[in-house]
């Protein structure tokens, strides 16, 4: 199938995202009085959300789901002090600028820095993209670490979110790639589809084909986010033989519920995704209204398995300092 974008479409779409708190109070019909806290919140970390998303948003609804996601609120301002600005620590596993290799056979690439959406409770809302940018000549030192790490088969393009290049860059990075001989897979972590699904254009297909097996997970909260163009983004990957995940963030008020999550699980599978992390909140400044409890996060999860097939329950994962993988919760 032809996606029905044009080849440039997305980065319209991006240029006039909106970004300004008052504009996004006025789409949605909200009380204007919001505005002096939503300023000071975006000082720390903007406001950024495709209009395309905003039109999946229920107006007058400062609960709306989506919106909850998106817009600054003055409790971010707010922290407590075991909220921290690298709760993973990974300024330590980062190799060289752009690369963590945190885990046995899999390296992560940070491939852009930018996002078009900024959410909220982002565990990279506050990490140092600056300095890891790798640059050409860090490119190189990348592919020789991989190459004299034989043990590494896949390749995780992460950000930021990598889609956020240009076809042009993408196709050379996974030409890159795809000559170390050992790399089998490419995966790459992306909210584009879901937030910007005109980014999935013929051009982008095309940058995608590659002797390597290629994983997009896709990153959806709550089942409003999926609408008709995001269905239509994700058949032309599955039509070019691309395996779709969804990960997502376990996140108060917004989708701590079995019923929200079920319709999630539904929803991506009707769609071609399968589902496959749920995280518990990282404890990162300026998120901690978010985070859910770990035994109403059992309990949820619980729920899920008594409803669904097994193969539509998420993982309930952690990430914990040091450890080799995830940490399952169960
Ligand atoms: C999450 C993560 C991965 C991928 O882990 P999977 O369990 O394979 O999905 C790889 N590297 C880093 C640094 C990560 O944080
Ligand atoms: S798209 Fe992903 S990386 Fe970007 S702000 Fe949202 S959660 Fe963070």
């Amino acid at each position: 199938m032809n996606p029905p974008w044009s080849e440039h479409q997305w980065q319209k779409s991006l240029s006039v995202a909106v970004s300004d708190p008052k504009e996004l109070l006025a789409l949605l019909n909200l009380d204007p009085n919001l505005l002096v806290e939503s300023l000071c919140a975006a000082e720390e970390f903007k406001l950024r959300v495709p209009r395309g998303f905003i039109a999946r948003m229920r107006k007058n609804d400062i609960n709306d789901p989506l919106l909850m996601q998106v817009l600054p609120i003055g409790k971010e301002l707010f922290s407590p002090v075991d909220y921290l600005a690298d709760p993973l620590e990974e300024q330590t596993k980062n190799i060289l600028p752009g690369l963590l290799h945190k885990y046995a056979n899999r390296v992560l690439l940070i491939t852009s820095g930018a996002c078009a959406v900024h959410c909220r409770y982002c565990f990279r809302r506050q990490f140092d993209y600056s300095s890891n940018n790798p640059g050409r000549n860090g490119l190189v030192e990348v592919f020789d670490y991989i190459r004299s790490n034989p043990s590494v088969n896949e390749v995780i393009l992460s950000g930021g979110d990598p889609l956020m290049v240009n076809d042009n860059y993408l196709s050379t990075l996974l030409g890159n790639i795809a000559d170390i001989c050992q790399i089998k897979r490419i995966r790459i972590h992306t909210r584009l589809p879901v937030v910007l699904p005109e980014r999935i254009t013929r051009g982008l297909i095309k940058a995608l084909q590659t002797r390597l097996k290629v994983v997009v997970v896709i990153h959806a909260n709550h089942p409003n986010e999926i609408d008709d163009s995001v269905a239509t983004a994700m058949r032309t990957l599955q039509d070019s033989d691309i395996t779709l995940f969804n990960q997502s963030v376990l996140l108060k008020g917004i989708n701590d519920s079995a019923t929200v999550l079920c319709d999630l699980s539904e929803r991506l599978f009707s769609i071609g995704v399968l589902p496959y992390y749920l995280h518990l909140l990282d404890k990162i400044k300026g998120a901690a209204h978010f985070a859910v409890s770990k035994n109403k996060a059992k309990r949820i999860i619980q729920t899920l398995a008594a409803t669904l097939p097994g193969y539509l329950v998420p993982k309930l994962v952690e990430e914990r300092p040091g450890e080799s993988a995830k940490t399952l919760v169960c």
